[in-house]
């Protein structure tokens, strides 16, 4: 299910049990919610990178095609992985 922050605007592409555990009783992102300790720790969570939004058309039958093959997966991590993998084979050859 998609959850929006409403402080960062973040959306989150959660599951439902991920979301009644850490999302129902709230209104912004673990990450907004971090933020109110005080500082910053470095080592609490690995660090993926930095977050962009993007749209991307597809063919309805290539998203049902994701759909099916990333399961439990959420699309974005999902898609992480495939655009890594595809950026990886990259580079080898060239
Ligand atoms: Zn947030």
């Amino acid at each position: 299910m998609l959850f929006i922050c409403s402080k960062c605007s973040k959306q989150l592409d959660i599951q439902s049990r991920v979301y009644e555990k850490a999302y129902k009783e709230h209104n912004t992102c673990l990450d907004c919610r971090a933020k109110h300790g005080g500082y910053r720790e470095g080592a609490g969570r690995p660090a993926i990178g930095v977050t962009k939004k993007v749209s991307i058309t597809l063919p309805d039958k290539v998203w049902k095609e994701i759909e099916g093959k990333k399961g439990d997966m959420a699309m974005s991590a999902y898609l992480r992985e495939f655009i890594l993998n595809g950026l990886e084979e990259k580079g080898e050859r060239s």
